[in-house]
C-alpha cells in the first residue's frame, strides 16, 4: 500500500454508511461469516450484502476466509475481520508514564506495550510525541488516545487531569497535526475501558449500563446507552469519583475535599485508624473492619445515589484490586439495600474482576470502535482555524479558573 492510496483509503473508511459498519461488526462479533449468513442475521437482501462486502473486502476491512465444507451444494464462503491490512494505534497516558500498542482489527496486540516515563503535561504530551513518530506507518487506521479526567473529545482538549494535576487545559491539537490523515479519538480513561468491555461482549439489547471502574483512590463511571458510552456531561458518570460528601479528605487534584475517590483510598483508612496498607489487602483484613466499615457506609451512599440517579438496568464493576471479591459482593448488597424500592428489584450488579487499569490496547479499541464499528462513525472534528486556538484556550482556562477561587474563598 502506498501511501498516497492508504491516505484515500482511511479517507474513505472514516466516512463509511452506517450500513455497512452495521455488517463489518455483525462479522466480527461473529468470529466470521458467510454471505448467507449475514442477509438473514441482518435482515438484508443479498444483493445489497454481495455490493457492501465487495466494498468491505476492497477497503482491506474484510477477508475471505476459509471454505466451510458442505455435504450438498456449493461450500460457503465464509467473510472474516482482515487482521494483517489494518492496525489501531492505542495511547494510555497516565500519571507519570505513557503506553503505547498496535492492534489488529479484532482488538489484538501486534506487539509489546511500549513505554516511557514522563512529568507534567508538557513531558507526557512530548514523550506520547517521540512515540507516536515512531510508531506511525501506511498501516495505523486511528489512534485513540485515553486520559484520566475530564475530556472534551470533539474539540480534542483535556480540561483537567490527574496525569497533570497542575496544569490547566491541554489543547492536543498538535498532536492531531501529526497524526493526519488519521483522527486522533480522545476519551477519558474510565469510557476508553467500558468501551473495550462492550467490544469484547454480546450486546445486551435495549439495557442502558453503568460501567463503574473501582481502584485505590481511583473510581470512575461510564454510562452506556444503546452499547456506547455516553459523550457530555450526565451526572453520575464519568466524574462519579468527584461527587462530594461533608466528610474530612486529603484534598482531591480536583481541587476540593470529600470527592467519593479520595475517600475509596488508603489515605482515607490511614486517617480513620492510622495503619498503613494496601487498600486491597485492607478490605479484606478483618483487624481493619471499623475503618473499612466506615469507608463503605459513605462509599454505598454515594454509588446508591448515583444508581438512583442513573436508573439503569444493568450495572458493571470493573475491580482493579485482586483478591478483593468478597468485598465487593458485601458492597453490592449494601449499596442495593440503600436503592429506591423499585429499582432494587430490578438492577442487576456484575463484577468483572480481571478488568486491570485502562491501557493502551482499550486505547485502541476505542479508536477501532468508533471509526470503523459504530453506526454514527467519529463524528466530524470540531474545525478550529489556527487562528481560533488561542480564544479556545483562553475561554476553557477562565472555566478552569472559576473552581480554583472557588477554593481559595473557602
Ligand atoms: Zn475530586
Amino acid at each position: 500500500m502506498t501511501h498516497g492510496s492508504a491516505t484515500r483509503l482511511i479517507a474513505e473508511i472514516g466516512t463509511l454508511p452506517p450500513r455497512l459498519r452495521h455488517e463489518l461488526d455483525a462479522i466480527r462479533r461473529a468470529g466470521g461469516c458467510s454471505r448467507v449468513e449475514l442477509h438473514q442475521a441482518l435482515g438484508l437482501r443479498p444483493a445489497t450484502v454481495t455490493h457492501d462486502t465487495a466494498r468491505l473486502l476492497r477497503l482491506g476491512l474484510i477477508q475471505s476466509g476459509r471454505a466451510s465444507g458442505r455435504a450438498q451444494g456449493r461450500p460457503r464462503l465464509p467473510l472474516e475481520i482482515d487482521a494483517r491490512s489494518w492496525q489501531a494505534l492505542g495511547v494510555s497516558i497516565e500519571p507519570g508514564i505513557v503506553r503505547v500498542q498496535a492492534v489488529d482489527l479484532n482488538g489484538q496486540p501486534l506487539a509489546p506495550v511500549l513505554q516511557r516515563r514522563a512529568h507534567g503535561a508538557q513531558g507526557l504530551l512530548g514523550e506520547t510525541r517521540h512515540l507516536l513518530q515512531q510508531m506511525l506507518g501506511d498501516q495505523i487506521l486511528a489512534i485513540g488516545l485515553a486520559v484520566p479526567g475530564f475530556v472534551e473529545p470533539r474539540s480534542l482538549h483535556v480540561l483537567f487531569s490527574a496525569a497533570w494535576p497542575q496544569a490547566g487545559p491541554i489543547d492536543l491539537a498538535p498532536l492531531q497535526d501529526l497524526a493526519a490523515p488519521r483522527r486522533i479519538i480522545l476519551d477519558n480513561s474510565t469510557n476508553t475501558l467500558a468501551c473495550r468491555v462492550q467490544f469484547e461482549r454480546p450486546v445486551v439489547d435495549g439495557q442502558d449500563q453503568l460501567l463503574i471502574y473501582f481502584a485505590d483512590g481511583r473510581l470512575g463511571a461510564s454510562l452506556l446507552a444503546a452499547g456506547r458510552p455516553v459523550a457530555g456531561c450526565i451526572c453520575g458518570a464519568n466524574e462519579l469519583g468527584h461527587n462530594r460528601l461533608p466528610v474530612p479528605t486529603p484534598r482531591c487534584y480536583c481541587g476540593r475535599t470529600g470527592c467519593l475517590e479520595r475517600i475509596f483510598s488508603r489515605q482515607f483508612l490511614q486517617a480513620q485508624d492510622g495503619r498503613r496498607q494496601d487498600l486491597g489487602a485492607s478490605l479484606m483484613d478483618p483487624a481493619r473492619r471499623p475503618a473499612v466499615d466506615r469507608m463503605s457506609d459513605l462509599l454505598a451512599v454515594g454509588l446508591a445515589n448515583a444508581l438512583n440517579f442513573c436508573r439503569v438496568g444493568r450495572v458493571i464493576w470493573a475491580i482493579d484490586l485482586p483478591g478483593t471479591e468478597p468485598y465487593f459482593r458485601a458492597l453490592a448488597r449494601q449499596v442495593r439495600g440503600q436503592l429506591l424500592r423499585e429499582l432494587r428489584q430490578r438492577v442487576e450488579i456484575s463484577l468483572l474482576t480481571q478488568t486491570g487499569p485502562c491501557g493502551p490496547r482499550d486505547a485502541a479499541t476505542l479508536a477501532l470502535t468508533q471509526v470503523c464499528f459504530q453506526p454514527d462513525g467519529p463524528g466530524p472534528a470540531l474545525a478550529r482555524p489556527a487562528a481560533s486556538r488561542t480564544r479556545t484556550t483562553a475561554a476553557l482556562h477562565a472555566v478552569r479558573d472559576r473552581p480554583r477561587h472557588e477554593a481559595e474563598a473557602r
